[in-house]
């Protein structure tokens, strides 16, 4: 591990100070930073602790709620109101982790985790342009069963590893930023990038730019909503694919969704040709089969992850399948 400074923040303002330095890095729960450092694929020469800014989870005046950054993923997964207002938000972060690392792991440092491809770790043998622009992907003619399908480009076909931020992309969330130019917002949809030429820019945060908040505005048809996660073991296991729903059905109609992919892309993708698709449609297998094939018409499987595909297409149909008989229970 490559030697760096350690310091903790007191204050958002105070964690801005100390972050200005170009090799500075925000440290959260360090379960994938840590990792990277052991690695040596991430170098800081200084780690600016943020874990002491807190500020739990509020109720907005909008109705919605108010997430602090340094919040712990299994606090947030725990909160009475997530679980009764966002159900799907709990589902995916208990899907996402063990109890220990959930335990660790903060919501802002579960946005910016780093993708689990293989190559991206193997620092000594393989080409990762990702690792090192321009030095090429080793994921693309090697094993890529994890790999995108959606929003992909030649220099690289990893996807994001969270499971949190494919929920709250559904969920319309919107990050809230505080730098040395200020404080600003940007939807979680817009947060994470494409990879296009530059997979190495993962995000649009500038640097020394700290996540100090995720608004949740208020939805109500997210009381009736799921996640549901496909991978190769039962438990903690990265997503194939995952889905997360809500779904509002008024008689036998679709009223109102939200769905969003994981495991397909780059970044947690929002299925907004799906969601044009379902609006008023009736609540049938058809409708759901329709919506899934627009949405993935754009896909470019690989040849080790084609399969994705028919998966995608086939859990989607089936959570808005049983959405709509929770939807109906309700009404
Ligand atoms: Fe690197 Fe992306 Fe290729 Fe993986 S898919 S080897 S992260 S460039």
């Amino acid at each position: 591990m490559t030697p760096f400074s350690y310091s903790r923040a007191d204050n958002a303002a105070d964690a801005i100070r100390l972050g200005v330095d170009a090799g500075a890095k925000f440290l959260g729960g360090g379960t994938n930073l840590v990792d990277l450092m052991r690695e040596t694929i991430e170098r800081p020469s200084a780690l600016i602790d943020v874990t002491g800014l807190d500020d739990g989870i509020v109720d907005t005046d909008a109705g919605g709620l108010k997430i602090g950054a340094a919040v712990r993923n299994s606090a947030l997964a725990a909160d009475r109101r997530v679980r009764s207002r966002f159900p799907l938000l709990t589902r995916a972060i208990v899907a996402g982790a063990s109890a220990q690392i959930r335990n660790m792991a903060t919501v802002g440092g579960n946005l910016l985790q780093r993708t689990r491809c293989s190559y991206f770790y193997d620092d000594a043998g393989s080409a990762c342009n990702k690792r090192t622009p321009g030095q090429g992907c080793d994921a693309r003619h090697g094993f890529h069963r994890y790999h995108a399908i959606l929003g992909a480009s030649p220099q690289c076909v990893a996807t994001h590893p969270s499971d949190m931020a494919v929920a709250m992309a559904a969920l319309d969330a919107v990050v809230h930023l505080e730098g040395r130019d200020g404080a600003r917002s940007v939807a979680l949809t817009d947060l994470h990038r494409l990879p296009g030429e530059r997979p190495d820019i993962e995000t649009q945060l500038k640097h020394g730019e700290l996540i100090t908040a995720i608004e949740l505005p208020p939805l109500s048809l997210a009381g009736n909503s799921t996640y549901r996660k496909v991978r190769d073991r039962a438990s903690y296991a990265f997503a194939l694919i995952s889905v997360a729903a809500a779904l509002e059905v008024k008689d036998g109609r679709i009223t109102d969704v939200r769905l969003a992919l994981g495991g397909v892309a780059h970044k947690p993708w929002r299925a907004v040709k799906a969601e044009a698709a379902l609006m008023g449609r009736p609540a049938s297998e058809a409708s759901f089969l329709a919506a899934a094939d627009a949405e993935l018409s754009d896909a470019v499987p690989l040849p080790l992850n084609a399969f994705k595909v028919e998966l995608a297409r086939r859990t989607m149909a089936a959570v808005l399948e049983k959405l709509t008989q929770t939807s109906e229970r309700r009404a």
